[in-house]
């Protein structure tokens, strides 16, 4: 089973003779043992095995399995969040006195976990903008840096990741890459076939694609050689106190920073996906390649009208030839640019609040990436406590609209936008 298609549909879980076809909902927080000893293999790493699901369920474990395949990975763990799986992925390797490199254009809500929260517990951050120059991206590092991390496709600048430089730059100073994957999905952009070592989604958005539950995901593709920099990466190549003196990386090879991820932090922090979410997540999972395609076909039919109506000072969409990022969309996503188009409403910020007010089927909500199509205004609700002046700053200025364009008729949403700029 290869074909992206068909591990959307069947991958992660195959059921044996006479077992439920469907993904059994395993609602349980415990599971039953006959001896302590059985029990006692379990805590030390010693045997595969349920014991508590704050550390791993079988349901959550059948869709991070799928969402393993599909991204080409070697290990996956699912998380209660996008936000959870972020902190992971980078806590897991940097920690206090640690350094990390990261693209400027990346979701507000990453932004802040990396710029403020783990700034208090000691990890420093350099912002380097996407489109840097190599000297740039270079002068980015230092000797105590741990990792680099970017967006396939920034929430909400919709810049598209030059994946194989910064894997390059990564990988010269002895340090993995972190993709976030969110918006591009595995179905329109593997990174680990362009050099990325770990990749992040917030399942949230397009995996599950109803709006329905809040989750995350990290993937391990199982390349980064711990073991070749274990001045680095003491937690994974020096032994485990917690768990009677296990060396990750020496025990458990591919799985290695995945097994440290569930063992450490999710014992730790607790940020666990409910089987029920996972569940929902795999039902998402088994379209998520019919739905990328119409998507993109959407999005692209939307971005296309916008650009030739009057009404409109600009569109932002990697899909579109004139776009800055149509070059890098045409090698990470020659199969679409996603479902979100970005775009300026002539009139600034009044006209883009009025042209929003008379959608009908576009629905003003701080969510993306739904099968319903959707819009927000930053400027009136995200990042309402910013100036006009602050807004341009930031790369969101007054008049952008984020429209996630779903899953409708293309010519009922394109009618939908036409009605409500005619009532500017
Ligand atoms: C939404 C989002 C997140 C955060 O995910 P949650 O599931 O909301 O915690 C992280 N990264 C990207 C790119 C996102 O769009």
């Amino acid at each position: 089973m290869s074909h992206i298609d068909t591990i959307c549909v069947q991958g992660g879980y195959r059921p044996g003779n006479g077992e439920p076809r469907q993904v059994p909902i395993i609602q349980s927080t415990t599971f039953k043992y006959d001896t302590s000893e059985d029990m006692g293999k379990l805590f030390d790493l010693e045997a595969e095995g349920y014991f508590y699901s704050r550390l791993q369920n079988p349901t959550c474990d059948h869709a991070a399995a799928k969402i393993c395949e599909m991204e080409g990975g070697a290990a996956a763990m699912l998380t209660s969040s996008g936000q959870a799986a972020n902190f992971y992925a980078v806590f897991n390797i940097a920690t206090c006195g640690d350094h990390v490199v990261a693209s400027s254009s990346i979701y507000g809500g990453t932004y802040n976990l990396f710029a403020v929260t783990m700034k208090k517990m000691g990890v420093e951050f350099t912002f380097v903008a996407p489109d840097c120059t190599e000297e740039e991206l270079e002068a980015a590092f230092r000797p105590n840096t741990k990792a680099v991390f970017g967006e396939t496709i920034a929430n909400p600048a919709l810049t598209v990741l030059d994946i194989e430089k910064f894997a390059a730059a990564a990988h010269r100073h002895g340090v993995p890459l972190i993709v976030d994957n969110t918006f591009a999905t595995p179905v329109l952009c593997r990174p680990f076939e362009w050099g990325a070592d770990i990749v992040t989604h917030s399942t949230t958005k397009y995996m599950d694609g109803h709006a329905s539950a809040v989750g995350g995901c990290i993937v391990d593709s199982g390349n980064f050689d711990w073991m070749a920099h274990t001045e680095k990466f003491p937690g994974l190549t020096t032994p485990d106190d917690s768990y009677h003196g296990i060396t990750y990386a020496a025990r458990f090879g591919k799985g290695a920073y995945i097994t440290k991820a569930t063992a450490q932090l999710m014992r730790d922090f607790g940020s666990t996906p409910s089987p029920q979410s996972a569940f929902l997540l795999n039902i998402g999972l088994e379209s998520l390649h019919v739905r990328m395609q119409r998507h993109c076909e959407n999005a692209q039919a939307v971005a296309e009208h916008l650009q030739s109506h009057e009404k409109i000072a600009w569109v932002r969409y990697s899909g579109l030839p004139g776009d800055p990022y149509h070059a890098m969309a045409e090698k990470y996503l020659p199969l679409g640019s996603c479902g979100v188009v970005s775009f300026g409403v002539k009139g600034g910020r009044a006209a883009a609040e009025t042209f929003m007010k008379h959608l009908k089927l576009g629905a003003i909500a701080t969510h993306v990436a739904d099968a319903r199509t959707c819009c927000l205004h930053p400027a009136s609700s995200t990042h309402r406590q910013m100036n006009d002046q602050e807004l341009l700053a930031a790369g969101v200025s007054a008049d952008l609209v984020r429209l996630s364009v779903g899953l409708e008729s293309k010519e009922d949403l394109i009618a939908d936008i036409d009605q409500a700029l005619a009532a500017l």
